[in-house]
């Protein structure tokens, strides 16, 4: 006799998955986050498309912060000539973080690095692939509503 076992509803950064959700038009696919995304209720989810960015767009970093400052309106999220996409990164961050809750999600696998998905470090803001410590801005609202995180 089968048991009806209830799996615990899960997100994973989309471009983990194969979506070519990336600023540069590609994905990063991780083989961890596909054995996760089959043995579970688990959706793709990608907050800077969320937000409006397009594929392929300018490859963005915080500038001076963390995802935690961009949310408290301290720093900015910015490409390389300057140009401000702080509205989209937070728009994206509120959408998603709201399509989660409502699909009563428990974790999310989250890409690291990245200014919206890194967990524990993210680029620094010199655009010359240095990374700080510190969360982006989707990861940061994530904990802000206690919801687990892992960095795959
Ligand atoms: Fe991947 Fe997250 Fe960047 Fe989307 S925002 S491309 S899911 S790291």
């Amino acid at each position: 006799m089968s048991k009806n076992i209830k799996k615990d509803n899960i997100a994973i950064s989309a471009c983990l998955l194969g979506v070519p959700c990336r600023y540069d038009g590609r994905c990063k696919l991780n083989q961890e986050a596909i054995k996760i995304f089959i043995s579970g209720n688990a959706i793709a989810i990608c907050p800077e498309i969320l937000g409006g960015l397009a594929v392929p767009r300018p490859a963005c970093e915080i500038i001076g912060g963390n995802g935690e400052d961009v949310l408290n309106g301290k720093v900015n999220v910015v490409d390389i000539d300057g140009n401000d996409y702080t509205n989209e990164f937070v728009k994206g961050a509120i959408t998603a973080v709201d399509m989660i809750k409502n699909l009563k999600i428990r974790k999310v696998y989250l890409k690291s690095k990245s200014p919206s998905c890194g967990v524990t470090k993210i680029f620094d803001g010199s655009f010359t692939d240095k990374t700080i410590k510190g969360c982006g801005v989707f990861a940061a609202l994530l904990e802000k509503e206690n919801i687990e995180l892992e960095e795959l």
